[in-house]
């Protein structure tokens, strides 16, 4: 086996994995999680970076399965109701979950989108949100923040500028 295609064997297993995961939270909080569902989130969680709707839309269209727009933004909703893939606001495109493989703890996380290559990585958050909440209500405010999106500079696209 060659290293690419062990690689893309890899590639498979954690995809693989991760629709595992995603059917088993799906059943835990008593959502459908159905064919197009699952073929959506198929979709998002074999890219490393994030994905628009549309770039969905296209990908499942070559494999055969033409949907209309409105039917991707459903089953959206369901992946991101049910915290399977969360929405990069700045670029409105969407990622897998990457802290599926975690035991979930309820803690708010943070996104950090390298502007290079377009990795998204997952990192707890929690105290960052309990300031800004803090910060909120000390101005009588009510915050209603989820996720906190920050970009920059990935490690490997770091580490490739400096060699
Ligand atoms: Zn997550
Ligand atoms: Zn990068």
């Amino acid at each position: 086996m060659t290293a690419a295609t062990a690689e893309d064997q890899r590639a498979r297993e954690r995809v693989k994995l991760s629709i595992d995961r995603a059917s088993a939270i799906f059943a835990e909080k008593n959502i459908r999680f159905t064919d197009l569902r699952r073929k959506v989130f198929e979709e998002i969680a074999s890219t490393h970076a994030s994905v628009g709707a549309y770039e969905v839309l296209d990908r499942l269209a070559k494999k055969g399965t033409r949907l209309a727009p409105i039917s991707i933004y459903r089953a959206l909703d369901a992946l991101l109701e049910a915290g399977v893939v969360h929405r990069l606001e700045s670029k409105n495109a969407y990622f897998a979950c990457r802290q599926l493989h975690k035991p979930r703890t309820g803690k708010r996380p943070m996104f950090l989108s390298c502007e290079k290559c377009g990795a998204v990585q997952e990192v707890d958050g929690d105290e960052i949100f309990t300031a800004i909440d803090a910060a909120a209500h000390g101005a009588k405010f009510e915050p209603r923040v989820r996720f906190a999106e920050v970009s920059g500079t990935c490690h490997e696209c770091a580490a490739r500028r400096q060699s």
